[in-house]
């Protein structure tokens, strides 16, 4: 693999170009980006260009010419490659490389056994799927739609179908062991190398402020941040080689520091994984009561393989009525403070725990928006209540955004608490 030397980028790069109106027109979010993207960082490549391409074969040899005129070390290319007339990379990438199409009778009989394994006959136009340009190498199917890839002079070309999970599984199964190895033969001096501590309940400027000591743009360590309704990711990015690893190991450390106890992980586990981790470790289970999130926190805990073993159950305790038969939440109670207090909050937690025999427990009671506002509460007001061991806390939250925010949030903030005190309150 070549390293890019006119990027600004020490390192290998890599391009990607995406076809489809669909993408240009909004109607689909484009997820592949923040895939590959992602995954080539892992890879210590980074990505230079990104281009999303109008279904026409002139723009889209264009495009690909002038990548690889930029000679990247990667160049990946999402989408059309389906049976459609609009469907171009093919045909795209033979003229952009000025090679044939050759017909792979292999990939015609793969394509023809996925339909009869679905009970279809095929398609004519599928027909079209069996051709790739001359020398390229096919990549098993994932869907219907086979890949390919090639080397051109100093880049590796890929062409890989835009169907989210087959451009996933194509990825994982076939395109990184290949980049693998082309990185190992290349040797370490060229590649990066990523970390990313993943924080919740600091804001991106409020992280700014708190690594301001650092050079943001060193490039032994550059830094950057990125943020998700599952809190701020700090990524730090430096070479892969052993002297440049040891400067990444002192910068995460030293951000760690600052960060404290708000930095829940090192090596990419998401909120309820870990939380879900903890929660086995320490033998106990957790229930939920939740009104403004309607039932997320608890999706969100059940999203992990294997949690019936610390998930019990929740209530979605959305009306008063049933935060008072259901959760034992005092009618007084709610009269005296309102749904939407610290008061309701814990009886809920409390409730659930009574309920449900829980050890812990996480409750959510407050105003989504984008009406119900009001100067004491406005939209966006939360708060959280957690039981653990017998113990409650109540946090109180505003966050900013839409309804769907407020809520993403708040349930993310639910777990994020349950984290915080088991890490205090239950040794490991
Ligand atoms: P197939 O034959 O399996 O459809 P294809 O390579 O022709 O493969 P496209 O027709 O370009 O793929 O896209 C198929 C669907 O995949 C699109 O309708 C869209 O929903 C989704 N898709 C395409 N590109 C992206 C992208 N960059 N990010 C997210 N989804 C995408």
């Amino acid at each position: 693999m070549g390293a890019a030397t006119d990027t600004g980028q020490a390192g290998a790069s890599a391009e990607l170009i995406f076809s489809g109106d669909e993408l240009l027109r909004g109607d689909t979010l484009n997820t592949n980006q923040l895939y590959l993207g992602e995954r080539l960082l892992d890879l210590g490549i980074f990505t230079t260009h990104a281009l999303c391409v109008t279904d026409d074969l002139r723009a889209l040899v264009e495009a690909i010419r002038s990548s690889l005129g930029r000679r990247p070390a990667v160049l990946v290319l999402s989408g059309g490659l389906g049976p459609t007339e609009d469907d171009l990379t093919r045909e795209a990438v033979a003229e952009a490389l000025d090679r044939p199409l050759e017909h792979r009778e292999e990939l015609l009989e793969m394509i023809n056994a996925r339909f009869l394994a679905r009970g279809l006959p095929m398609g004519e136009s599928n027909r079209k799927q069996a051709f790739i340009p001359r020398g390229a190498t096919a990549i098993p199917l994932t869907g219907t739609a086979p890949g390919f890839y090639t080397q051109h002079g100093e880049t590796l070309l890929v062409a890989l179908p835009g169907v989210p999970w087959e451009l996933k599984q194509m990825w994982e199964e076939t395109v990184e062991p290949l980049m693998h190895t082309a990185l190992e033969r290349q040797g370490e001096q060229h590649t990066q190398s990523v970390r990313r501590i993943r924080t919740f309940g600091i804001g991106e400027s409020m992280l700014a402020e708190m690594l301001a000591g650092f050079d943001w743009h060193d490039p032994q360590a550059t830094i950057g941040t990125r943020a998700h309704l599952d809190g701020v990711t700090i990524i730090v990015r430096g070479q892969a080689a052993p002297q440049g690893q040891r400067k990444l190991d002192t910068v995460q450390t030293r951000i760690l520091e600052i960060v404290g106890e708000h930095a829940y992980s090192t090596h990419g586990e998401d909120l309820e994984w870990l939380v879900g981790g903890m929660l086995r470790r320490a033998g106990l289970t957790v229930g939920v009561a939740e009104s403004c999130t309607g039932g997320l926190v608890g999706k969100h805990l059940t999203d992990v393989p294997g949690s019936s073993d610390y998930f019990l159950g929740g209530v979605t305790a959305y009306d008063n009525r049933v935060k008072t038969a259901v959760l034992g939440v005092p009618a007084q109670m709610l009269v005296e403070h309102g749904a939407v207090s610290r008061e309701v909050a814990a009886a809920m937690a409390e409730g659930a725990c009574r309920l449900l025999g829980a050890d812990c427990a996480l409750s959510t009671t407050g105003v989504a928006g984008p009406a119900g506002g009001t100067d004491k509460k406005p939209v966006g007001l939360v708060y959280i209540g957690s039981v653990v061991r017998g113990v409650t806390q109540v946090e109180r939250h505003q966050f900013p955004g839409e309804r769907e925010h407020v809520r993403e949030r708040a349930a993310f903030a639910a777990l994020d608490l349950l984290r915080r005190r088991l890490l205090r309150e239950v040794p490991a």
